[in-house]
């Protein structure tokens, strides 16, 4: 089809196939999607190419009306062997966890009242004890998310002051977010000190003067140094801090409650470890190692936490309702010490090689001969366990490099999207990172591809 014989919005919208959807449709809805589509019609004729018949332009339209009354976000499958994958969406949730969030967002909930007097009170009572008991923290106060929870504390206690940070921990934690940019967003005023590998005691100690607030440890999530490095441990700052009489502000990152080293994993820095030490505020994720919904916990001495709640930006950093139903729910598995067995984050990091082998193995076989199972590393990711992994048992989908991107490009274009990362050629699908409950759609998807 040529420019000049284009059919214009009219003639399109009286072709029989949309004649005979035109009431189920709102009218101005059709009228953009189908200018959408003569739009791109009109580009690709005259980028040379020949532009389509009147049935395929309709055919067309109904394709673009059906994708976007499609929401774009989706539930997927990550069976890319990240554990915390952030742009899959970090932690999935337990089923209680779930079901508050259902709870909390059918009806109205008791937000913000004082069941016992009526009157007005305060979201976070909802958690702050809970996280108290979990932690041994005197006050707990529950963000939007970790980076806000970073940028209120900063900017309560130590606006206009500076805060020292060792310079190896003056880091890019992903996603654009850097300390250095946090504080200067804050007001605060980033001291670096140290070097690159190494920051000794004195390094603190000869930065501090009276504009200083507070001492600063970031956790360095997702890179780890090697070979010849020294760093201040948190028990060394809080000497220092003490006796000059300042903060100690732990960004934690991920945090964890429960000991990594007990799943064979390297040592992340225990939520309950920083309180006992004498943190004057902790911070962590709650869709990180805890396993919850995306949340921002700040944890730690009354009277700094009490001036968190009173700053204005701790209502713009307000974490809704149902969210905070599911990091309850969440915190109320550890407190059952339940966690291993219910938050889906623990039940991967603790599910047994074995078990995982067996599930390999029911994949491959969907598979016929084009897969083998191989011996593989499951990252936690999410900025816990720099170089941390687990050991794994992959699929492996090896038939060179153009086949193998064909494969992933349709596992993710399926209904239900399925992720798999390709390594040397090779497409690589972990059962760790997927639910027991998928396995059945994944072996669809695959014998399904491979029929074809
Ligand atoms: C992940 C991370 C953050 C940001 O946390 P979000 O919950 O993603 O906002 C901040 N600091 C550290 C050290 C982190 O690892």
């Amino acid at each position: 089809m040529e420019l000049r014989n284009l059919p214009g919005v009219d003639k399109v919208l009286t072709h029989r196939r949309i004649a005979g959807i035109t009431g189920k449709y709102p009218h101005d809805l059709l009228v953009s999607v189908i200018r959408e589509q003569l739009e791109q019609e009109r580009i690709s004729i005259a980028g040379g190419k020949v532009g389509g018949s009147l049935d395929g332009i309709v055919k067309a339209v109904l394709g673009r009306l059906d994708s976007v009354l499609k929401p774009t976000l989706r539930r997927v499958i990550n069976a890319s062997g990240v554990i915390l994958h952030t742009n899959l969406g970090r932690a999935p949730l337990s089923r209680e966890t779930i079901l508050a969030m259902e709870e909390a967002s059918r009806g109205y909930a008791n937000l913000e009242i004082d069941m016992e007097k009526g009157s007005r009170g305060s979201r976070q009572v909802h958690v702050e004890s809970l996280l108290c008991r979990l932690t041994g923290a005197e006050a707990a106060l529950v963000v939007n998310n970790n980076a806000s929870g970073v940028l209120l504390g900063l900017t309560a206690l130590a606006r206009r002051k500076k805060v020292i940070v060792s310079r190896g921990q003056a880091v890019e934690i992903g996603g654009g977010f850097r300390i250095p940019d946090v504080m200067r967003q804050s007001g605060a005023r980033l001291v670096e000190v140290g070097t690159t590998n190494c920051t000794y005691a004195r390094d603190f100690e000869q930065a501090i003067d009276e504009r200083v607030a507070a001492l600063m440890r970031v956790h360095s999530s997702n890179f780890r140094l090697l070979g010849f490095t020294s760093e201040v441990s948190l028990e060394e700052l809080i000497g220092i801090a003490g006796k000059n009489n300042l903060m100690v502000l732990d960004d934690l990152g991920s945090g964890s409650l429960l000991d990594t080293k007990a799943f064979g994993l390297a040592p992340e820095p225990m939520v309950q470890q920083s309180v006992k030490a004498g943190a004057s505020l902790t911070f962590f994720s709650g869709d990180k190692l805890l396993g919850g919904p995306q949340a921002g916990v700040i944890i730690g001495k009354k009277e700094y936490v009490d001036k968190l709640k009173k700053h204005p930006l701790a209502r713009s950093a307000r974490i809704d309702k149902v969210r905070l139903a599911g990091l309850a729910a969440t915190l109320l598995h550890y407190l059952r010490e339940e966690a291993v067995s219910k938050v889906p984050v623990w039940q991967m990091i603790a599910a047994p090689l074995k078990e995982i082998e067996k599930r390999a193995g029911l994949w491959s076989k969907a598979l016929g001969g084009e897969a083998k199972v191989v011996d593989g590393e499951t990252m936690v990711g999410g900025g816990s366990l720099p170089g941390g992994s687990l050991p794994t048992k992959l699929v492996a989908i090896v038939s060179g490099r153009k086949k193998v991107q064909e494969i992933g490009r349709k596992l993710r274009l399926r209904e239900r999207p399925v992720f798999g990362r390709i390594e040397k050629d090779r497409l690589l699908l972990d059962p760790r990172t997927v639910l027991p409950e998928e396995d059945e759609i994944i072996v669809r998807a695959l014998s399904e591809i491979f029929k074809k």
